[in-house]
């Protein structure tokens, strides 16, 4: 079961600003939102096709309530990304002044907040200027196949087009860079890898494949048949010149390779492999997570929670509320532990958490 933490004690409240540090050295600059629980798609690897029950909204952060905590993450604890997601974070009417009021905030470096959203991209298309106009830097966009069919199969639902469209309209409005997430799983898609690749080359996007991890409904994953970063490097090979791309990595989660086609040299450009389970970098990570009802997870396999919603409502200040999340932060664990044997899979599921 996860437990919810009362006010924790360590480190001690604050008062002014300070940075999302914990016990290991790392320090929290990224901070992901999610907006909604809700989708319109039920993709197998995150969501059951029924049954899933979605959050109250009387439980949910209402506008002023996630404004008011991105605006502590912001100017007492030292976050200068914000990344919207959930769920669908298109799905929440109020997204482009949500991102508005992040992008009008400095961080202490007193620079503006970078803004990000991840989306499956369905109605995209006509949000994107004002998104925009909000400030939205960058969008990573869900595509797991080109083909409609096994589109349709994974997603349980036929709006690949939308999904198409959306990808030219964030690169023609200048979204920069437009990046395309895609989950690999055996036996499904592997056979999209190449094609995938080509496609995001072709049309100004960079791929990133991420292996899959144990988060969505329970059958869906099984360690010892997942599909690796090293088998999906293998594919790549088959129809890729690859060499491992210059800039540091830093926190980012992606292994980046330079990859050309064999068969075209004009085919060429950046491809991102995600390697979660098999070479995690838990040891860089610098996220903190805020559910769509107020609670802060430090880490996405985490199995406790700190309620900022209950002690807003509850009447907590500025500072009270920094402490809390603070001192969530302090306790994340050095790793996510998947291959530990006692591992369990967190009990929300990805849609809830945030991906
Ligand atoms: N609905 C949006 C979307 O699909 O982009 C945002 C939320 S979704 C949970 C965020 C990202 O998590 C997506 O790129 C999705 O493919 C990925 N994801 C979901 N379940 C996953 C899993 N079990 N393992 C790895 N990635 C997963
Ligand atoms: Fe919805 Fe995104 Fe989960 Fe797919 S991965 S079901 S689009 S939240």
């Amino acid at each position: 079961m996860s437990t919810r933490l009362p006010l924790p004690t360590t480190p001690p409240r604050i008062e002014g600003s300070t940075t999302l540090a914990d016990a290991y050295g790392r320090v929290a600059r990224d901070l992901r939102v999610s907006l909604t629980d809700r989708c319109n798609l039920r993709c197998t690897y995150c969501m059951p096709a029924e049954g899933l029950e979605w959050l109250p909204t009387a439980d949910t952060l209402n506008d002023d309530e996630v404004i008011r905590l991105i605006t502590i993450a912001v100017t007492r604890l030292g976050i200068r990304q914000v990344r919207f997601t959930g769920g669908e974070p298109l799905l929440r009417k109020s997204l482009a002044p949500i991102i508005a009021a992040t992008t009008a905030l400095r961080s202490d470096q007193d620079k503006p907040i970078s803004t990000a959203l991840t989306t499956n991209g369905l109605g995209l298309v006509h949000r994107i200027d004002e998104l925009k106009s909000a400030g939205l830097e960058r969008v990573n966009i869900s595509l797991d196949t080109l083909d409609p069919v096994r589109y349709a199969q994974l997603t349980r639902r036929d709006r690949l087009a939308d999904v198409l469209s959306a990808i030219e309209a964030a690169v023609a409005a200048g979204l920069s860079p437009v990046k395309v997430n895609s989950v690999v799983m055996p036996g499904v898609n592997e056979i999209d890898i190449v094609p995938l690749a080509r496609f995001c080359l072709e049309h100004g996007a960079q791929l990133r494949f991420i292996e899959q991890m144990p988060l969505g409904p329970r059958d869906r994953w099984d360690r010892s048949g997942m599909v690796t970063a090293e088998a999906i490097l293998e594919r790549l090979q088959g129809a890729f010149e690859l060499t491992s791309a210059a800039e540091a990595r830093g926190a980012a989660p992606a292994a980046l390779w330079e990859a050309t086609a064999i068969d075209n040299p004009e085919v060429h450009g950046k491809i991102g492999v995600i390697a979660s389970v098999t070479r995690p970098f838990c040891g860089d990570c610098d996220r903190t997570r805020l559910t769509t009802d107020g609670a802060i997870r430090n880490c996405l396999f985490s199995r406790t929670e700190t309620s900022l919603r209950d002690l807003m409502r509850a009447g907590a200040t500025d500072d009270e509320l920094a402490g809390a999340w603070a001192s969530a932060m302090w306790g994340k664990l050095p790793g996510h532990g998947i291959d530990d044997p006692g591992f369990l899979q967190p009990e929300r599921p990805m849609s809830a958490i945030g991906g």
